[in-house]
């Protein structure tokens, strides 16, 4: 089943490529994975098929360009997320942590620049903040991606018509929230809605407009632990589209949205928050295939990663892999220690009682399966068992925690998820970022343009090429 629908996606996107040759893009769509490596999006193909969770064929990886880019950085073979950003918005090679500049830290124009000099709409879209690196590198010139509130100051004069995120990031010592900086954009002119039911009427809105997520939080919350209520990217892609549409359906748009956490899962070594997130960015994919069905001759869509994250494997070590294995975990690692801790170490210290091991096996049973649908070998069953008398043993550290770059979590939590991981035949190597090349998959309008795109700095000025951007 799953081979015949790839076989008939990869027809569709042929013969529609076949059909486009030559002209224009006046709609362009450019997705960017931050930490989506080609194995995050195989692990989350076969992820999908064996729990269900998601589609077995990921749409853009039937796309009919297909090819890697490198990803290096002027400082370094791994690159970070700004100097990624920097090269995929302006073509420019640039050192780890730079935004929107040179390797000489002088200003460097970027693709929302270039299209609005043309007079195209433009929008920028994510679901981490709005001035977090990817994001910032389409709207924003700063030596060091940390500056986030320079980034936020920017983004109040950026050629950005249309922007979307958590919401914007602020500086540890500097005193202001970030309310304080929807009120600068309000002054600016710009409309700041906050959840969908805002987004609705955003069709009729003139002027700039902001989306937010609608809660106190500079991030969407990862995919696997959304509630009813919370925002998505897909409504951001959405009321970006309604947007864009009822204002630039003559002239066009340049369109890039941010699936901005799967790096996250990639840090924090979560296969299924990784895979969850990555299915969610490709439902936002399909809101622009279902664009492009609509204009078939004039919409152009690509799909790359700034790099990749995690160093993850298909396959750990054993020649097998069980992926149905990671079918009971239900929340991501970060929620999994807020749930723990709230479970085992009640702030108030009067109420603990020291957990047996027996509650915490049950604990795992319960949220991921462990000794339960997934068996733990005895050597693993030990191990876990050594880590849970390190944390609640006489001499033990109850707060002991494993820090990863986003989020702090339980040693005992840590270690269950890794061998969950593990045991599903997911190997990752570390919690950084890896100097492994990532995919580009192009379909639609000028897709052909791409076949010879090595590197990710030739991605922005062939987009730019061929839409007729002012650069
Ligand atoms: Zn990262």
């Amino acid at each position: 089943m799953k081979r015949v629908l790839g076989i008939l996606l990869a027809t569709f996107f042929a013969l529609s490529l076949w059909a486009s040759e030559g002209a224009a893009p006046k709609y362009v769509f450019y997705f960017i994975g931050d930490g989506m490596g080609v194995n995050q999006v195989f692990g989350a193909a076969e992820y999908n098929e064996a729990t269900g969770y998601g589609p077995a064929v990921i749409n853009f990886s039937q796309f009919p360009v297909r090819g890697f880019v490198t990803t290096v950085s002027t400082s370094s073979l791994v690159t970070d997320s700004a100097a990624a950003g920097t090269a995929l918005a302006t073509g420019v090679k640039t050192y780890n942590s730079a935004i929107g500049l040179n390797r000489d830290e002088q200003p460097v124009s970027n693709l929302s620049e270039w299209a609005k000099a043309a007079g195209f709409g433009t929008g920028v879209a994510t679901t981490v903040g709005i001035n977090h690196a990817t994001p910032a590198s389409f709207i924003a010139h700063t030596r060091v991606r940390g500056n986030y509130e320079d980034i936020a100051i920017q983004y109040m004069t950026a050629p950005v018509d249309f922007a979307a995120g958590g919401g914007f990031i602020t500086e540890k010592n500097s005193g202001h929230s970030p309310a304080y900086f929807e009120d600068m954009a309000r002054n600016a002119g710009i409309a700041v809605l906050h959840g969908p039911q805002q987004f609705k009427d955003i069709a009729s809105r003139s002027g700039r407009v902001l989306c937010l997520s609608g809660k106190a939080q500079n991030s969407l919350p990862y995919a696997i632990d959304r509630r009813e209520d919370d925002t998505t990217l897909s409504d951001f892609v959405s009321a970006g589209i309604s947007y864009l549409w009822a204002h630039y359906a003559d002239k066009g748009f340049f369109f890039m949205v941010e699936g901005g956490k799967i790096d996250n899962g990639g840090h924090a070594n979560d296969a299924a928050a990784c895979f969850q997130e990555l299915n969610d960015f490709a439902s936002a994919i399909d809101l622009a295939l279902d664009f492009y069905e609509q204009h078939p001759e004039e919409t152009l869509i690509l799909v790359t990663a700034d790099h990749e994250t995690g160093g993850l494997m298909l396959g750990s070590g054993q020649y097998e892999m069980h992926p149905e294995r990671l079918a009971g975990q239900h929340m991501s690692m970060d929620a999994l220690t807020a749930l723990f801790r709230k479970t085992f170490l009640p702030e108030n210290e009067a109420d603990y009682v020291t957990p047996s091991w027996e509650q915490v096996k049950a604990f795992f049973r319960e949220h991921l399966g462990l000794w339960d649908s997934v068996e733990v070998d005895e050597k693993a069953d030990e191990a876990l068992q050594e880590v849970y008398h390190s944390i609640f043993g006489l001499e033990g550290n109850r707060n002991s925690s494993v820090e990863n770059l986003y989020s702090s979590n339980s040693r005992m939590v840590t270690a269950a998820v890794g061998y969950l991981n593990k045991a599903a035949g997911f190997g990752w190597s570390f919690g950084s970022h890896s100097g492994s090349p990532v995919g580009l998959y192009v379909t639609g309008c000028g897709a052909e343009a791409f076949v010879t795109v090595k590197d990710n700095a030739q991605i922005a000025p062939t987009i730019a090429r061929l839409a007729g951007y002012k650069r």
